[in-house]
């Protein structure tokens, strides 16, 4: 813009020069007050030389009219002012460019502004120092950037609410932002936990450590996310559950993970609640002991390491004697009481490492380990220690009211078999456990394999006496039964069972037994409807049509409820005459419910249908009860007739009950008589009806001697 002066130059050229230089300052002075920063000279006071249209709109006045003013004389308030005076005086003073960010409130709006300002000192036109202040607003940028803040900020909070750590890894360059939480949770400082794997694995429970980093290592080249329940060895030393998640959140082009980030929540309470939980199905809540399941799992562990070590452990099965009545009789507190003392008493006959269980009722076990690595030594030692199970009821039990005594049945086991399961050890400490209770009370009785076999077999007999009563092989033999003079009178009906494989199976191998089981009630039926189908067959031909028989009813199959109406249905169903039907009764069923046998019998002797007392003189019977029953008949048992000459005692027993019976106007048959001499002394003593091998032996009917 500026001329070169030529020598002869004209005044008209200085005007031109001037007009120029105006110009120039026009455009300059336009490009200024279009300018979007503020743009303003001030003196080293602080006065404004020259302000643009920016911040004259902004100090609400024009630039002309803020020439020689100052801040103050504006919209700027009075501290502000004194700032920007300050200001100018120190930037002179250092004479250094400042560059700050500064706010501004407008006046009118009261909005705020941000502005990021340029001040540089320079000197002036007339050699004094000015300064140069160009402000940009930045109020936009600023404005986004405390939004982000408050954002960031917000989401912090946020995280930190919920408890949980979390960090955020940016794995190329090994940069994890952990959490105050996560910082509080694993006790190291952010700078102890770099990016790096092993960092991380070195706070992992040593433990828990492989399957973790495995499921990490996984997530970074697999699925992406890991989720994992594990423990972390906090820098402390103490271990603390966590649960564990992290996911890939950003890959590069090729897939590899670069960023994952994770939370960590502690679950340590959680843990603790649901191990008290488990400690609680492995215990007794009433004694505290350990309960059947504990017991049954660590049977489980001895047998497997008696069988590495050759050692031979004991199980003790123990039942309390006649608990149920102290229950009944002084309430459940006591009984409860009871438990737990006896509980205590356990424990004490035992080491620390042996264990006492309680497995509900007032049944106990005790697994012993480590008796010994003789068979004859753990035999010995266990039996020591029943000897101190019995010995610890010797004193009474002190149930805060009262004292009581009790006494208790112990079953015991020895291990010593490889393969056998805990279920076999506990069932062979129960059958001792009840072996001893038939033997007494206060007893210890060591598992018998000889038991075991029986109960075997027996089990094997329920099945096949199922199916032995499907096929009818359970079927009637008879005896005869014979009067004064030898004559057939009648017969006994006995049961047989024909066993496809194993021949004829007698009674008492199978009658005991299906008492248990109830199957007596369906033998019961067949014997009954046989023996009248009998009775049926005789009474067409004249020599038979007078024969009685006899059948033999168990107790059991007496007290049914409809066993009269059963009797009744089968006779009217075969048309066979009750009066020549007999029922055997044995004295046992007298001692229950009286009433109801007397009842049940009355209605049977109403039908005509006689009643026996079979194996009279074993059982107890009372006279009294004798003279109520509506009997017909005694049939003296055959272990007094056997004694008839050879013991004092039972020939006086058969001489009373002959006695007995005349009085009380009773038929009496004598059972087996197997001598002419027995049979002498049976008929002097007024009996008239005899049954024994001297006569007939059991066996098909056709083998009677019929008259
Ligand atoms: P019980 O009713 O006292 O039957 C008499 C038992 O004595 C029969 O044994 C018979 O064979 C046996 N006996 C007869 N005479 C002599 C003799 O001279 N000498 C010897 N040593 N024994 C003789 P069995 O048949 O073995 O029956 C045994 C028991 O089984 C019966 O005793 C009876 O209580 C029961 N029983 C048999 N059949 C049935 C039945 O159908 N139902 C029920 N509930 N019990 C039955
Ligand atoms: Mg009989
Ligand atoms: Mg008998």
């Amino acid at each position: 813009m500026h001329m070169s002066r030529g020598a002869g130059e004209s005044l008209a050229d200085l005007a031109e020069e001037v007009r120029t230089l105006r110009q120039d300052v026009e455009v300059l002075r336009t490009i200024i007050d279009e300018s979007p920063d503020v743009i303003v000279l001030k003196d080293h006071e602080g006065n404004f030389l020259l302000g643009n249209r920016l911040v004259a709109e902004l100090y609400g006045t024009t630039p002309e009219q803020m020439v020689g003013k100052h801040d103050g004389d504006f919209s700027a308030t009075a501290e502000q002012a004194e700032f920007f005076r300050q200001n100018v005086l120190s930037i002179m003073a250092s004479g250094e460019m400042e560059i700050v960010l500064e706010d501004s409130t407008d006046d009118r709006t009261g909005e705020t502004r941000h502005f990021k300002s340029i001040k540089k000192p320079f000197i002036g036109p007339q050699g004094k120092p000015n300064i140069l202040v160009i402000a940009h607003d930045v109020t936009d940028i600023r404005r986004s950037q405390l939004q982000i803040e408050t954002s960031e900020r917000r989401l912090r909070y946020v995280l930190e609410a919920t408890g949980d750590g979390i960090w955020d890894w940016h794995i190329p360059t090994g940069k994890v932002v952990y959490s105050d939480r996560w910082v509080e949770m694993f006790g190291y400082r952010p700078e102890e936990i770099t990016g790096d794997l092993d960092d991380f694995e070195a706070c992992l429970h040593p433990v828990d450590g492989d399957e973790t980093m495995a499921a990490v290592r996984e997530a970074l080249t697999g699925n992406g996310s890991y989720g994992r329940e594990h423990r972390v060895r906090r820098r402390d030393g103490k271990d603390i559950w966590v649960l564990d998640r992290g996911q890939v959140v950003e890959r590069d082009e090729a897939g590899v993970a670069v960023r994952m980030v994770g939370s960590v929540a502690d679950i340590s309470e959680r843990k603790k609640a649901e191990d008290e939980l488990a400690a609680i199905a492995y215990i007794d809540l009433l004694t505290g002991l350990p309960n059947r399941r504990f017991l049954h799992e660590r049977l489980q562990h001895v047998l497997a390491r008696g069988i590495r070590l050759g050692n031979y452990s004991g199980l003790f099965y123990i039942d309390l004697d006649q608990f149920k009545m102290l229950n009944d009789t002084m309430g459940h507190g006591a009984g409860d009481r009871m438990l737990q003392l006896f509980g205590e008493r356990l424990r004490d006959c035992v080491r620390e490492m042996d264990t006492v269980a309680r497995f509900g009722g007032d049944e106990f076990a005790i697994l012993v380990e480590d008796l010994g690595d003789t068979a004859e030594g753990a035999m010995m030692a266990a039996v020591a220690i029943a000897k101190k199970i019995n010995a610890t009821c010797d004193a009474p039990f002190d149930l805060s009211s009262i004292s009581h005594r009790i006494t208790a049945s112990v079953g015991i086991t020895v291990m010593e078999n490889e393969g056998d399961s805990a279920e076999e050890i506990l069932m062979r400490a129960d059958i001792a456990m009840y072996a001893a209770k038939s033997a007494g009370r206060n007893s210890a009785r060591f598992f018998d394999p000889d038991i075991q076999a029986a109960l075997t077999s027996r089990i094997a007999l329920e099945s096949d006496l199922r199916d032995a009563l499907l096929a009818g092989d359970i079927r009637p033999v008879y005896q005869g039964i014979v009067d004064g003079c030898g004559r057939l009178v009648g017969a006994e009906a006995l049961a047989r069972w024909f066993h496809p494989n194993r021949g004829v199976i007698m009674p008492t191998d199978f009658i005991g037994l299906s008492e248990q089981t109830g199957q007596i009630l369906d033998i019961g039926r067949a014997m009954l409807r046989a023996t009248c189908e009998q009775l049926v067959q005789w009474r067409r031909s004249p020599e038979t049509t007078a024969l009685t028989i006899a059948v033999n009813v168990s107790a059991r199959q007496f007290s049914e409820p409809d066993f009269v109406d059963h009797v009744l249905a089968i006779l009217a169903d075969t048309g066979a005459p009750p009066e020549r039907l007999k029922l055997e009764l044995i004295e046992t069923m007298l001692v229950h419910d009286i009433d109801d046998v007397i009842a049940k019998m009355a209605l049977l002797y109403a039908e005509g249908i006689e009643i026996l007392l079979d194996d009279f003189g074993t059982g107890y019977c009372s006279l009294s009860y004798l003279q109520r029953l509506p009997l017909t008949g005694l049939k003296i048992d055959r272990s007094f007739v056997d004694g008839i000459h050879r013991s004092e005692g039972d020939s006086a027993i058969v001489r009373t009950i002959m006695a007995l019976a005349s009085n009380l106007g009773l038929s009496v048959v004598a059972e087996g008589v197997e001598t002419t001499a027995q049979h002498e002394f049976l008929r002097e003593h007024g009996c008239e009806m005899f049954q024994g091998y001297l006569f007939s032996r059991p066996g098909p009917v056709d083998d009677l001697q019929f008259a």
